[in-house]
């Protein structure tokens, strides 16, 4: 297992759609590697999720796992690890939730962004097969954060306001209550 070096905002990697794999692709047992090292490189850096144009590898290719209380995400709650080939997603329920995102390719930031909370996502898996998962609430912020990153999209271009955009340790000062 490799970790790979997560590219920064700027690389234009990061901006350009990212193309489908086949399901030749997907069998190939070389894919098996790529996904490891991109689940290894998710929990090294202590992230959520990992799109591959993050680590300049230009196709459609996610991994999730949000572990039981994360440090980047202190409430969260755990979720199995999530390899996904060409995903689509589906709005099921357009009202919107906010929340305040990170990303391992903007590091030490953390912008406000709102997003539908329920979706449908409907993607090949390891065995290239058709699947669909309904995500609400939480992951599906995680899930539509991470599957933008296959259109060049990241979390900055759906920023609801500028001013809400912050560095972690002001964050951290500013913007959280006082418990
Ligand atoms: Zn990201």
């Amino acid at each position: 297992m490799a970790i790979h070096e997560i590219l920064h905002m700027g690389h234009p990697v990061l901006r350009q759609v990212a193309e489908k794999v086949s399901p030749k692709e997907i069998l190939d047992p070389s894919m098996k590697d790529l996904i490891s090292n991109m689940a290894e490189t998710m929990k090294e850096k202590q992230g959520i999720g990992l799109a591959a144009p993050q680590i300049g590898v230009s196709k459609k290719i996610v991994v999730i796992k949000v572990p039981l209380d994360s440090e980047r995400y202190p409430d969260s709650e755990e979720s199995p690890l999530f390899v996904l080939f060409n995903p689509v997603v589906t709005i099921l329920d357009e009202e919107i939730q906010g929340c305040w995102e990170g990303c391992l390719s903007v590091p030490n930031l953390k912008g406000y962004v709102e997003r539908p909370q329920k979706i449908q996502v409907d993607f090949l898996d390891q065995s290239a097969q058709e699947q669909r998962f309904i995500a609400e609430g939480f992951l599906a912020i995680v899930f539509q954060h991470e599957l933008d990153h296959l259109d060049g999209i990241i979390y900055i271009d759906k920023l609801k306001d500028t001013r809400l955009l912050a560095y972690c340790d002001e964050y951290d000062r500013y913007f959280t209550e006082d418990e």
